[in-house]
């Protein structure tokens, strides 16, 4: 096993991560941009490292720093958490060649999902159902894609191989609309993904988001660990996960989360991973892959009683990964709220001193956190501060915890979404369950 863990990340999931590498008797390393000196979690690591000034590029997507960080340290492996450089081969191909392991999958398997069109490929050639669409990346010419539109259907959805955390992607209704967007589309990717591939996919108007997680040992041994629910989702981004999805049949899940595992297989994937999915009128339809954490992986540890983190640093140290699909058992329902530090009506990141933090507890609460009073948010990262979790035997006690959890919560000096989340808890079209992607922002269109 490691002694010593590198955690190149920032806010709750450091401190996650961090947790979970004291309770395996691993020491740790955090390292931190100037805007994140003082975080708490920084003083609790075992020793910690500046790696640059507030803006990303300069601290946590600085891999020369964050390798040399390592280097100082004495540090055996690197966990990249999610976001910043989670989803980088070429991170992880450096990580590896300065002679570190990196707590995810082969650079190779990150190459193959980061190009959504291969990813796409990949599933097909694996039997895993996915959402009809352009046969790979879109042709420069016109009259084929004008061609391929007709023959998808309208409407359709132009998406960025490159693409990720919901950008680069354009809904076209009408035949007179489509070049226009592919250009559009093919300038933004070209500009922020660095990969002017874009791909067409049919539009599903009323999907759910339905994702499997996974675990595999880069061999033979891969199982998943039931899906997640993560429809409630503003701007593509997601607002609420909950686990399992309600109202789905267990069979179907079951046959997916098995082809799920079978492509862990076919693709010698090694770690934890995600596949996504959208879900209509019964049907699954393959979307894209994380190779990496989740935030909303706590859900599944809830409903597991599986540590993800700790297995994912099990996998990569080599040490024999011992779980099989018999020992996932599923019990209750378990949901997640992401509170962001924002206005919760106009949706404007909301950064600054908390002067008071206040959190709930009580059974069946789990509050993921790096916060507390005193603390700055910077305005320079994500706007999202903490993730309220709870637990219920039935899904409707997860949503009463949920709720009493909310009303204790205290955040003052910052706007937060929490009244955005109350909200939710009592609407009635979340108590019932199964509402689509566009639930949410449909909802906020019709406020006063
Ligand atoms: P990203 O990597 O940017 O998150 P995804 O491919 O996972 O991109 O898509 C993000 C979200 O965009 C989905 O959760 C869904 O809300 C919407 N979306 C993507 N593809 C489609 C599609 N074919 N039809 C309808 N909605 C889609």
């Amino acid at each position: 096993m490691f002694e010593k863990i590198l955690i190149a990340n920032r806010g709750e999931i450091a401190l996650r991560i961090q947790r979970a590498c004291r309770e395996l008797g691993i020491k740790t390393v955090v390292v931190h941009s100037e805007a994140d000196r003082d975080a708490k979690y920084v003083r609790l690591s075992d020793e910690s490292v500046c790696i640059g000034p507030a803006p990303a590029r300069d601290s946590y997507l600085n891999m020369p720093a964050i390798i040399s960080a390592a280097e100082v340290t004495d540090s055996e492996a690197i966990h990249p958490g999610y976001g910043f450089l989670a989803e980088n081969a070429d991170f992880a191909e450096r990580v590896e060649k300065s002679g570190f392991v990196f707590i995810g999958p082969r650079p190779e398997s990150i190459r193959i999902m980061g190009d959504k069109v291969c990813a796409k490929r990949a599933m097909i050639e694996a039997g895993v159902p996915v959402v009809p669409g352009s046969e790979g990346a879109l042709p420069e010419d016109p009259q084929e894609i004008i061609r391929i539109a007709r023959e998808v259907g309208y409407p359709v959805i132009i998406k960025a191989a490159g693409g990720g955390g919901g950008r680069g992607m354009r809904v076209v209704y009408t035949e007179a609309a489509l070049l226009n967007a592919v250009a559009m589309t093919r300038n933004e990717a070209g500009a922020a993904f660095n990969n002017p591939e874009v791909y067409m996919e049919k539009f599903l108007e009323n999907p759910r988001h339905i994702e499997i997680q996974v675990l595999a040992d880069g061999g033979r041994n891969a199982i998943w660990l039931g899906e997640r629910d993560c429809s409630m989702q503003r701007r593509h981004q997601k607002v609420i996960e909950e686990a399992p999805a309600p109202g789905i049949a267990r069979r179907l899940i079951e046959r997916i989360g098995e082809r799920c595992a079978e492509a862990c297989r076919k693709i010698n994937y090694r770690g934890a991973g995600t596949f996504e999915f959208l879900y209509e009128n019964g049907e699954f339809f393959f979307i894209e892959m994380n190779t990496r954490i989740q935030v909303e992986h706590t859900i599944t540890e809830m409903i597991t009683g599986i540590d993800l983190v700790q297995q994912q640093i099990l996998i990569a140290a080599g040490e024999k990964f011992t779980l099989r699909q018999r020992d996932v058992q599923f019990k209750g329902h378990s949901i997640e709220c992401r509170i962001n530090a924002e206005d919760p009506f106009k949706f404007t990141p909301s950064p600054g001193r908390i002067t008071n933090w206040h959190t709930p507890g009580g059974p069946g609460v789990r509050m993921d956190s790096h916060v507390f009073a005193g603390y700055t948010v910077p305005p320079n990262y994500d706007s999202m501060i903490a993730k309220l979790i709870t637990y219920g035997d039935t899904r409707q006690q997860a949503i009463a915890r949920m709720e009493i959890a909310l009303s204790e919560m205290i955040v003052e000096g910052v706007l937060t979404n929490i009244p955005l989340h109350r909200e939710l808890m009592q609407d009635a079209r979340f108590v019932e369950g199964g509402t689509s992607i566009h639930y949410l922002e449909h909802k906020l269109s019709q406020r006063p």
